[in-house]
């Protein structure tokens, strides 16, 4: 396949994550959830996750961001549903080394979420695609110290 024909699919895949997202909503029991901001562009997002027996059993996303940062919360909550939190962690450092055009251990489990290792090239969209990352990311280190549960925290990113 050429590469604008390549291109071009990867920008129909990331439009139609951004206009129809998966795993967006809000969850009945949620374990965590947290907001993180990402001032550079006005992404916010809302990320809950059901966390039982070391398992991400779901994950939902609600909030406001550009088609980056939506279409990579899409991906990242499908990729990431039913992992353990230890393969949830790998996978986010896998995909910080990806959008720096890096190379990645397990390229293949990030599925469509490769389609962003172009953002690689627009250093101001990075942030965009790793808000939702970085989230899941905070999530999982504050549902170890319990920090999590008491209401939804702010950071900016
Ligand atoms: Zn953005």
């Amino acid at each position: 396949m050429a590469l604008s024909k390549l291109e071009n699919l990867y920008r129909q895949v990331i439009l139609d994550h951004s206009s129809h997202p998966h795993n967006h909503g809000t969850l009945e029991n949620s374990s965590q959830h947290i907001e993180m901001n990402n001032p550079t562009c006005g992404d916010v997002i809302f990320l809950e996750l059901q966390k039982k027996d070391g398992i991400i059993k779901d994950i939902a996303f609600s909030g406001h961001g550009c088609s980056i940062s939506t279409a990579s919360a899409s991906m990242m909550t499908e990729i990431v549903k039913g992992k353990t939190v230890e393969e949830a962690m790998a996978l986010a450092e896998d995909f910080s080394l990806l959008v720096q055009d890096k190379d990645v251990t397990n390229e293949e489990e990030l599925g469509e979420a490769e389609m962003l290792r172009g953002v690689s090239k627009f250093p101001a969209r990075i942030k965009c695609a790793t808000l939702s990352w970085k989230a899941l990311q905070k999530a999982i280190v504050e549902s170890d110290s319990g920090a999590a549960k008491a209401g939804f925290m702010k950071h900016d990113e």
